[in-house]
């Protein structure tokens, strides 16, 4: 066959659904599904759906001022009416610098969208979105156990509570942040940092010397306490020390001299912010949340100025199983891809939440589907049963 009758031959399983929904697909209308999860907040879903009918889901979920950001998706959305889901760039252009100066609000917003345009886009073309990012090379992603949000006895004790489920239920990689809290002076500080390493110990002893531990600081320390209390962890062996202190100059001389490996970058918005962090060297992994980095796409590109800086990425999201099945369509695309995080323990229902249900196999492996879109549709009977 010659080349020029091949190459069409080719490109028109892939090109034919594109060329025929994409001018016709517009957006058109949008529901939300709040549920209530826990102490820690509830979450907040997002359906889009288009003029063909079909629909595209987006996780919302903030833990706090969820009005403020439903307010935000209903500005946003009345001017992405009309637009196709294929338009991301263009959505981009047009908002998204409104997004930032309206904060976290206007990031969560702006991103939830955007999910959704994503998972139209996959549906519309009949291809997982994973085919859109480059294709897979994961078929499953490694997720860490975060415990840190279920736990509520904040003692050595508490977190091994919920550590040992965790180990039975298969994660090699488990996840928290016994720092929550710590009093900013005073002699409450030396208790609660002793404390917090007491925790992480504890933890260490139920995983046994093999598996993964990861501690996130929560910026509670300075560089120089941040120094110490690394030191002092250096026996529990961290997977990584996350966000360790607030400023970048801070977190690139600790990145510098510590032994263990140091992550961060959840609250980062867009690749213009996540730009210097990366330059200045502050962190090995970076963790850009599809929630408060603009996206899907902003994502992908954050992981590719990662990649070009070499960096893993390692994308944060103790939400619902749409922030992380769409996070896991990207991570299958990434060649730096490090690990994604998955909220443990918070409630029983969490995988019926969506169709079909989320699992996760042994090592904390999730399966990236096949399926046409993000591949899951919400259970409108779940959300319903807990709807806050
Ligand atoms: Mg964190």
């Amino acid at each position: 066959m010659l080349r020029r009758t091949l190459l069409p031959t080719l490109a028109a399983p892939f090109a034919a659904p594109f060329l025929k929904a994409a001018p016709k697909l517009t957006l058109e209308s949008f529901e939300i599904f709040r549920v209530k999860v826990n102490h820690r907040g509830g979450w907040v879903l997002l359906r889009v759906k288009a003029s063909n009918g079909l629909t595209g889901l987006g996780d919302a979920s903030h833990g706090r001022r969820d009005e403020g950001v439903i307010g935000l998706i209903g500005e946003f959305f009345s001017k992405a009416k009309g637009r196709s889901p294929f338009d991301v760039e263009l959505f981009r252009r047009d908002l998204m610098a409104e997004a930032e100066a309206k904060g976290r609000d206007g990031a969560v917003a702006f991103g939830a969208i955007e999910q959704a345009m994503w998972d139209l886009q996959g549906k519309a073309a009949g291809l997982p979105c994973w085919a859109l990012f480059g294709g897979k090379l994961h078929p499953t992603l490694r997720h860490y156990a975060n415990i840190n949000r279920a736990t509520v006895d904040r003692n050595p004790e508490g977190f091994a509570r919920l550590a040992e489920p965790a180990v039975r239920d298969g994660f090699t990689a488990i996840k928290m942040a016994s720092f929550d809290g710590l009093p900013a002076a005073g002699p409450g500080r030396k208790e609660g940092t002793d404390r917090g390493i007491a925790c992480v110990e504890a933890v260490r002893r139920v995983m046994g010397p093999s598996g993964d531990l990861l501690v996130d600081a929560h910026s509670h320390f300075t560089v120089a306490e941040g120094f110490e209390v690394a030191s002092r962890l250096e026996p529990s062996k961290l997977f990584w020390f996350e966000e360790i202190c607030r400023d970048i100059p801070g977190l690139a001389e600790l990145n510098r001299k510590l032994p263990m490996p140091t992550a961060g970058g959840e609250s980062i918005f867009g690749i213009n912010n996540f730009y210097p962090y990366i330059k200045e060297g502050a962190v090995d992994t970076t963790m850009p949340d599809v929630k408060y980095c603009g996206g899907l796409l902003e994502l992908r590109k954050i992981g590719a100025i990662s990649e070009a800086a070499g960096l893993t990425v390692a994308p944060h999201g103790p939400a619902s199983p749409i922030c992380n099945m769409a996070q896991a369509h990207v991570s299958a695309a990434m060649p730096n891809f490090l690990i994604l995080e998955l909220g443990y323990g918070e409630i029983p229902w969490r995988g019926e939440l969506v169709n079909p249900p989320e699992v996760f196999e042994k090592g904390g492996l999730l399966r990236v589907p096949d399926r046409p879109g993000l591949g899951i549709e919400l259970n409108e009977r779940v959300a319903a049963a807990h709807a806050e």
